[in-house]
């Protein structure tokens, strides 16, 4: 490890998870000499963007984020186009909440102001649209009417293919050990050195671990989330196998949480159905289940099933393990850093950010290159964050 590696890329990208493929990818569009750095072999599943479905929607409670994903469908289409791949499926999103719920109200409204396709549902069109879901009598419902489901692993192996044609380097299997700002930055990893004029740092859960060095703490918690699916009680009973949307459950059965759910897609049979948060860990520590979880996410989605999906097993068939890494508010961190402007940070993606990926591939690169965002970053600033944690 003498001398660093080559000439001086344009940009170095610190992480192939959905972010960092999606920024080399923009990168590359725009001709820059790009470093995709990945710690270990792809494909893997120790971060977050493993596994075969994400919910893609437009019902969000946040305006900005239903504005953002108009252009998000136009860049999935995009992808799809350039890659052959098909990986968006159309099933809708169904939305259900408490009555006088204030996030589904706001989730309505957006819609309606940013001119998407969606209905309210009557409990009883509900029930007969989804033959095997029960909702209580005093629930609501609307649905997002291109909502669906994309299909994670496809999607990752396909921008990450698209930068490769267009002449971006991939090296996976090596960590990044240190970084040295500067007009030119040195990435020394486990195995090489590497210099560019600017990096960005898409390192999901292991985000803080790289920042740290960099002086920067930023309030991140990182949790593990079970994965569950669900197997029906009667084979080819329920009817959920056949028609189901993906949805989202907004505090029911008086609880304060989300839980959300996706058709058959992964394995034969089985329905994922997950809770919408988990218990702290550190990526390194996923598979250990030292402590008993404060969040008893499980039996809140057996509760869930149990009342809501009768027809389904009220005790998981299968749990998988992935990693959420969230910001205090849930929105994302896009921004420099405080000191070093040729060092962009896309972190904090606080287990929604996949549908939101092409588009936040683009706005890091923009950064990156200098240029306009394209969209108003304030609620994603880290300037936002005054707690005594986010210091320099
Ligand atoms: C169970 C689950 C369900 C989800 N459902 C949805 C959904 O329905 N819809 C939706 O929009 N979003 C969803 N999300 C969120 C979405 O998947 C994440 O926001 C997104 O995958 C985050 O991607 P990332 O690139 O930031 O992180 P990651 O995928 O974790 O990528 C970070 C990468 O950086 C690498 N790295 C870290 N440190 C270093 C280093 N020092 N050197 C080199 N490489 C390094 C890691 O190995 C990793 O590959 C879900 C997430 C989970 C876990």
């Amino acid at each position: 490890m003498a001398l660093p590696n080559s000439s001086v890329y344009d940009c170095i990208v610190i992480g192939a998870g959905i972010q960092g493929s999606f920024t080399a990818y923009h990168l590359a569009k725009n001709q820059k000499r790009t470093l995709l750095l990945e710690q270990f072999p792809l494909p893997h599943s120790r971060g977050s963007s493993h596994g075969q479905t994400r919910i893609i929607r437009r019902a969000y409670s946040e305006q900005f984020y239903t504005s953002m994903m108009q252009e998000c469908y136009q860049l999935w289409a995009e992808l799809e186009r350039e890659s052959g791949i098909k990986l968006y499926r159309k099933t809708g999103l169904l939305v259900i909440a408490p009555p006088g719920n204030e996030e589904f109200e706001s989730i309505c409204r957006n819609m309606e102001q940013n001119k998407v396709s969606w209905e309210r549902f009557t409990r009883e069109q509900v029930m007969a649209k989804y033959p095997g879901l029960i909702l209580n009598p005093e629930d609501v419902a609307c649905c997002d009417d291109n909502g669906g489901i994309l299909y994670a692993d496809k999607a990752l192996r396909a921008v990450q293919e698209q930068f490769q044609k267009m002449g971006g380097v991939i090296q996976d299997g090596q960590k990044v050990k240190h970084i040295q700002p500067g007009q030119v930055v040195t990435v020394t990893t486990t195995s090489d050195i590497y210099q560019a004029k600017n990096i960005v740092i898409t390192a999901g859960p292991w985000a803080q671990k790289v920042l740290s060095p960099l002086g920067l703490e930023l309030p991140l918690k990182t949790l593990r989330i079970n994965v569950c699916y669900w197997k029906e009680k009667i084979p080819g009973r329920s009817g959920l196998l056949q028609n189901f949307p993906a949805f989202l459950g907004v505090n029911l059965n008086g609880e304060e949480h989300e839980v959300y759910g996706l058709p058959c897609q992964e394995y034969p049979g089985l329905i994922k159905i997950c809770f919408h948060g988990g218990n702290e860990a550190e990526p390194e520590e996923r598979d250990l289940q030292a402590k008993p979880p404060q969040i008893p996410d499980i039996q809140i989605l057996c509760n869930f099933i149990s009342k809501y999906l009768p027809g389904l097993h009220p005790k998981p068939a299968v749990i998988e393990q992935c990693m959420y890494t969230n910001t205090p508010d849930s929105n994302f961190i896009l921004d420099y850093h405080p000191l070093h402007k040729n060092i962009v940070i896309g972190s904090g993606f606080s287990g929604h950010g996949f549908k939101l990926s092409p588009l936040v591939g683009k706005i890091l690169s923009e950064l990156s290159m200098g240029k306009e965002p394209s969209y108003d970053l304030t609620p994603f600033s880290i300037s936002r964050f005054q707690t005594p944690q986010a210091s320099l």
